[in-house]
């Protein structure tokens, strides 16, 4: 497939850009604080929906044609169409894919505890990082390239995902669609904190092991029973062999239960265990170790299930563009580092296709998922500047 290719467009001024996002801050910051202020927990669908209107409305009010894409359970999620072209041969240029989420990992209630506020040049509030300022950065970005009368070369396409945050269940298929189309993607999820791009995502995943053995009295009968708690703790020390901290695939059993009583052999027990993976060949060879794993003791029974379900984002599918928003940052003052993380994104599935991907171009802060949750406001308008000198040159 062809790689983006680096290159400026003619007559692209990136200063002129980034005056323009600078001298609007307090625009910025205002949208900011009325996306963070309506507050989207994955789990609570009018509240999704909520939020997806609001941005539908900022999407029209930037020339977007806009559909809103409901869904029977989750909340609703968007895609804003720009820059799109009349019929001609220039219809074919592949479009950008701009690649957000609406919700975030913090309930309903939590504003009246981390209410919106802005402190020492940080703005706090609950998905205020991750990701309502990487959301602000891209329609800031096309603000300012409708502004000053850039049009980019490539429709640009804004979709805005209802259910990242518990591993994009109801619109994977429209995301990884939407991908397929793209000549690149640029997701919006926060910068590593001080601002590097995330050019590696490991794949997660997890896999629940249930244990099957047979109740007893402990006192009367224990010889009649099959420890079920006893041989999950067997299976776990195995388990944790399949791990390779050195080359990045890691374990964690993170969630235990079984049991009922002390004098109860218990018959049943179960483990969550989080798995990270480095490379998609490793993918598959530890959900072969895990499904390979056999009872110890002769009469319990296993139930395995689960396995990857963000296939990692290798380097390989955003270096060029790493290297592109690298020159672009030099002009507009920025020093880009790129890093990788264990974290996954919707990144994780468009890599997977080979479709080059870049990832933490939204806000830099830190305390994602944290009470100190935060974004460096100064920061805003050069990672605005830097979406909309992306979208102008690929
Ligand atoms: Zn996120």
């Amino acid at each position: 497939m062809s790689q983006p290719r680096p290159g400026s467009a003619p007559g692209l001024n990136s200063r002129a850009i980034l005056d323009y996002c600078r001298s609007d801050v307090d625009g910025i910051l205002d949208s900011l604080r009325r996306a963070v202020e309506i507050e989207s927990p994955t789990s609570s669908k009018p509240h999704i929906d909520r939020l997806a209107a609001f941005y539908a409305g900022e999407f029209r009010r930037l020339g977007a044609k806009v559909r809103v894409l409901g869904h029977p359970t989750a909340g609703s999620s968007v895609l804003g169409e720009l820059f799109s072209r009349p019929p001609g041969p220039r219809q074919q240029a592949k479009p950008l894919l701009l690649l957000g989420h609406l919700d975030t990992v913090w309930d309903v209630g939590t504003l009246a505890r981390m209410p919106f506020r802005v402190r020492g040049g940080l703005a706090y509030g609950p998905g205020i990082l991750d990701m309502k300022s990487g959301i602000v950065c891209g329609l800031w970005a096309i603000r300012a390239l409708r502004a000053l009368g850039h049009r980019p070369a490539r429709p640009v396409r804004f979709f805005l995902n209802s259910d990242e945050e518990v591993s994009s269940v109801a619109f994977r298929k429209q995301i990884i669609a939407e991908a397929r189309k793209a000549h690149a993607v640029l997701v919006l999820e926060p910068a590593v904190p001080g601002g590097a791009l995330k050019t590696a995502r490991k794949g997660v995943g997890e896999f629940r092991i249930a244990v099957r053995g047979r109740s007893a009295h402990a006192g009367v009968n224990p010889a009649a029973g099959v420890n079920a708690i006893a041989e999950l703790a067997r299976q776990i020390l195995r388990i944790e062999t399949f791990a390779r901290p050195r080359q990045g695939l890691t374990l964690n059993v993170g969630v235990i239960r079984g049991g009922t009583r002390t004098n109860v052999i218990p018959e049943y027990a179960a483990a969550s265990i989080d798995v990270r993976v480095p490379r998609q060949r490793d993918q598959a060879a530890i959900k072969r170790r895990v499904y390979g794993l056999k009872p110890i003791h002769p009469e319990a029974r296993l139930e395995i299930e689960g396995g990857v379900n963000r296939p990692p984002m290798e380097r390989a599918r955003a270096v060029d563009l790493f290297r592109h928003a690298r020159r672009l940052g030099e002009q507009l003052g920025m020093d880009l580092k790129e890093a990788s993380t264990g974290g996954g994104s919707d990144g994780n599935f468009t890599a997977a296709l080979g479709v080059p991907t870049l990832d933490g171009l939204g806000g830099v802060g830190d305390g994602a998922h944290a009470v100190d949750e935060h974004v460096i406001i100064r920061e805003l308008p050069r990672r605005a500047a830097l979406l909309a000198a992306m979208l102008a040159t690929l």
